[in-house]
C-alpha cells in the first residue's frame, strides 16, 4: 500500500489529509503527523476563539507576497477548489458578518475543529500526535521521514503543512521554511505579519486600553505607503487593532527607513470642517480648560495627548487663550497625529508569517515542487500572508485541498 504523509496538523495539513484520503479512496494510506499533543491548536485561537475561516470577498490585494503574479494564479486555483463549499459539503454551517467575514454558525472555533476531526476520522486518516518530523530526504521510491525519536517512515508523497514562525506558542517554529532550505529551495526572508507595533513610548503614555475609530496611514518620510480604517487600540508599548495589524505587514519587506503612522481621528471631516466644528464647540463649552474642552469631541485622554504633542500647554490651559495659529495646529494635529520609532512586537504576537518558500518553485494547481515530484508545501510556509479577515485560513484550507487531491491522484 502506498503512503501519503502529511507533516503538520494545522488547517492546511488537516484539509490536505482529508482531501488526499478521499481522492485515494482506499488506494493509499494517509498519515498525518503533528508534534503537539493535539491537532488544530492554533485554529482554536483564531478569530478570538470564533474562527474567521474565510471571506466573501477574496482578491489578490488582500495578500502580502514578493511574487504577486504567481500568488494571483494560485489564489485562482484555490478559488476553483472552493474551500468554503468543500467544508460546507462536509457539514459546515456558516454565517457572514457585515464585512463579509465568515465564521462557523455557532461562532465557535472549537466547532470548526470538531468538524475537521470528524472529517479526518470519516476519511480514514491515521492521525499521529506527539510526533515531530526531524527531517525529510529523497529515497529510492519517494521520501524518507525521520522523526525526532529516530524512527523513520517511508512515503510516496509528502505534504509539508508545517506553518511559519508566527505564534510559536502554537507549535510553529519556522521548521517548514528550514526544511525547504535543506532541499535547496529559495526562501524569501521571514517577517512577522499582522502584529501590533511598538512606537516611541512617550507618544502613548497614559493611553493603554483606550480604543478609537480612526484612519491609520503608514508613511516612510513623506511617502504614503498604505492606509487602513478601523479601530485603533492603544497599549503601553504602542498601537494595536486590525488597522495597525494590516499596516504591520508593510514594514519589513519595504525596508522603510523612517516609518511613521499618522492617525486621523476625524476621518469624515476635512481640516477646514474640523476647524469650524472646534470653534462651534468652544462657543458651546464656554470658559473651559483643555481637558474639559475635549468632552463630547473624543476621549479626553486622547485629545489631551494630541494637545500636549503640539506643545499647547497643560490640561488646564483655557482654550480661549489659543491663537488662530494654535487652533489651526490643533485641527491639523487631530487629523495627522504622528507615531514614530515603529517596530513590530515579534513572532509571539504575530498572527501570520510574511515571506517563506518562493512561489515560483511550486506548481500553481497543486503546490507541488516543480522539480521534485511527490513533495508539496502548503499553507503559511509559503511566501503568501493574508490580511485580517479570514484570508489566511482560505489560503491554508485551499492549498491543502489542492495538494492532497493531487498527491493522491498521482499514485
Ligand atoms: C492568534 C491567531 C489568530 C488568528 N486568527 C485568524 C483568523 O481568524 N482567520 C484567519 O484566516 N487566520 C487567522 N490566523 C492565521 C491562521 O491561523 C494561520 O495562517 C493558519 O492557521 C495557517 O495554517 P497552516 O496549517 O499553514 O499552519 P499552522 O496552523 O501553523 O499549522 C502548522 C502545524 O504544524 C505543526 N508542526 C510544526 N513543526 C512540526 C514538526 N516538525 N513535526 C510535526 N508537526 C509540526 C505545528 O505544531 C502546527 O500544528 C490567526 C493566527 C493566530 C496566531
Amino acid at each position: 500500500m502506498k503512503n501519503i504523509v502529511i507533516l503538520g496538523g494545522g488547517a492546511a495539513g488537516m484539509a490536505a489529509a482529508v482531501a488526499a484520503a478521499e481522492e485515494a479512496a482506499g488506494r493509499a494510506r494517509v498519515i498525518l503527523l503533528e508534534q503537539n499533543s493535539r491537532v488544530g491548536k492554533k485554529l482554536l485561537a483564531t478569530g478570538n476563539g470564533r474562527c474567521n475561516l474565510d471571506n466573501q470577498t477574496i482578491s489578490p490585494e488582500c495578500y502580502f507576497t514578493s511574487d504577486p503574479k504567481a500568488m494571483a494564479k494560485m489564489l485562482q486555483a484555490i478559488g476553483a477548489a472552493d474551500p468554503l463549499g468543500w467544508l460546507e459539503q462536509h457539514g459546515l454551517l456558516w454565517r457572514a458578518d457585515e464585512a463579509g467575514r465568515i465564521y462557523p454558525y455557532s461562532n465557535q472555533a472549537s466547532d470548526m475543529l470538531n468538524l475537521l476531526l470528524h472529517m479526518l476520522e470519516k476519511a480514514g486518516v491515521e492521525v499521529r500526535t506527539d510526533c515531530a518530523a526531524a527531517s525529510v530526504e529523497a529515497a529510492a521510491n519517494g521520501y524518507r521521514i525521520t522523526l525526532s525519536d529516530g524512527q523513520t517512515l517511508a512515503a510516496d508523497a509528502v505534504i509539508c503543512a508545517l506553518g511559519g514562525s508566527a505564534g510559536p506558542q502554537f507549535g510553529t517554529d519556522g521548521f517548514g521554511p528550514q526544511l525547504a532550505e535543506r532541499f535547496g529551495l529559495e526562501v524569501q526572508p521571514l517577517y512577522p505579519c499582522l502584529v501590533p507595533l511598538k512606537c516611541k513610548k512617550s507618544q502613548v503614555s497614559g493611553l493603554a486600553g483606550i480604543r478609537v475609530k480612526a484612519d491609520a496611514s503608514l508613511y516612510d518620510g513623506g511617502k504614503l505607503i498604505r492606509a487602513e480604517s478601523g479601530e485603533i487600540q492603544f497599549t503601553d508599548y504602542g498601537l494595536s487593532g486590525i488597522a495597525i495589524m494590516q499596516l504591520s505587514g508593510m514594514l519589513k519587506p519595504n525596508r522603510l527607513r523612517r516609518p511613521e503612522i499618522s492617525l486621523d481621528l476625524f476621518p469624515h471631516l476635512s481640516e477646514k470642517e474640523l476647524l469650524t466644528l472646534l470653534h462651534r464647540h468652544k462657543q458651546a463649552m464656554g470658559k473651559v480648560g483643555a481637558a474639559d474642552f475635549m468632552t463630547g469631541l473624543l476621549n479626553y485622554k486622547v485629545g489631551l495627548a494630541v494637545w500636549k504633542s503640539l506643545g499647547l500647554g497643560d490640561a488646564k490651559r483655557p482654550v480661549a487663550e489659543l491663537s488662530k495659529e494654535e487652533w489651526q495646529a490643533l485641527a491639523c494635529g487631530f487629523k495627522n497625529w504622528r507615531f514614530t520609532e515603529l517596530e513590530d512586537t515579534g513572532w509571539k504576537n504575530a498572527q501570520t508569517t510574511g515571506g517563506g518558500i518562493a512561489l515560483s518553485q511550486l506548481q500553481t494547481e497543486s503546490f507541488g515542487l516543480k522539480n521534485r515530484p511527490g513533495l508539496y508545501f502548503v499553507g503559511e510556509t509559503v511566501d503568501c500572508a493574508g490580511s485580517c479577515g479570514g484570508y489566511n485560513l482560505h489560503w491554508a484550507f485551499g492549498s491543502g485541498i489542492l495538494a492532497g487531491r493531487h498527491a493522491a491522484s498521482q499514485l
